[in-house]
């Protein structure tokens, strides 16, 4: 089965203008100098969103949004709507990611509404699941994955439209990163509930990233997994030559 590897940089709250533009045309140059075989996707704060785009534009390299309302728009305010970030130049969009569980109370069931208004707006949606370490020390990682899994795929959702990232809590910005065996027995599990879910056919084709520390020392081997589809990069995507490196790992 091909899946073409996605590796995207989730640039979480980090990035003043000058430094986003800079990081974003330095891993845009080196795309063009290079085409990779994988896909590669840049996620700054909102605030970035369109200068990066603008910047990037015609390289090949793909910005996203790191969150959206479920709605298109209105009286929310504060929040940005799927369609505004698709505006913006913006194709793909990473939600539930497990910082916006902690900090702001989101739920399974508002992340797949979120996610299904960004299907709506034309974005594909990188759902975010993951366990923490109290639940991976009760024994609970499978069925804690497999519930946020099904609590949060959107209606519609499909291998060219959504991607599940699998971030275990206790690996984010810990410099803890699961180990091979680890990440391929959930990214497995996952892939056996989506087939549950969507059957088989188009379970083995969507892409499930790993994402918690992920890093160019230990990319190489987490990527070579067989149910590991890319990477979701918090730290190591704040410096071009780190994510390139990962990159041209996958
Ligand atoms: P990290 O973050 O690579 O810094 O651990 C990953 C993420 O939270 O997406």
């Amino acid at each position: 089965m091909s899946r073409r590897p996605l590796i995207a940089g989730n640039w979480k709250m980090n990035g003043l203008k000058a430094d986003g533009l800079a990081l974003a045309k330095g891993v845009a140059e080196k795309l063009k100098a290079d085409k990779l075989a994988c896909e590669m996707l840049v996620c700054p704060p909102f605030l970035l969103v369109a200068a990066v785009a603008e910047a990037v534009a015609g390289s090949g390299l793909a910005v996203g949004g790191q969150d959206c309302h479920a709605k298109v728009s209105g009286a929310h305010t504060g929040d940005t709507s799927p369609v505004m970030l698709k505006d913006a130049g913006a194709s793909y969009v990473i939600l539930g990611h497990s910082e916006r569980r902690t900090d702001h109370g989101e739920t399974d069931a508002g992340v797949k509404a979120k996610a299904e208004a960004a299907l709506a707006a034309g974005l594909s949606a990188i759902v975010c699941i993951g366990e923490t370490l109290a639940q991976r020390d009760a024994g609970q990682t499978l069925d804690v994955n497999k519930s946020q899994l099904r609590g949060s795929w959107p209606e519609g959702g499909n291998a060219a439209n959504t991607v599940i990232a699998y971030e275990p809590v206790w690996a984010i910005g810990t410099g803890r990163v699961a180990t091979p065996e680890q990440a391929q027995e959930v990214h497995a599990a996952i892939r056996a509930e989506l087939a549950a879910m969507i059957g088989a056919e188009e379970a083995a084709k969507v892409r499930i990233l790993y994402g918690g520390s992920m890093k160019p020392d230990n990319a190489a081997q987490l990527l070579a997994l067989a149910d590991v589809d890319g990477g979701l990069i918090g730290g190591a995507a704040l410096k071009a030559d780190d994510f390139w490196a990962i990159a041209k790992a996958a």
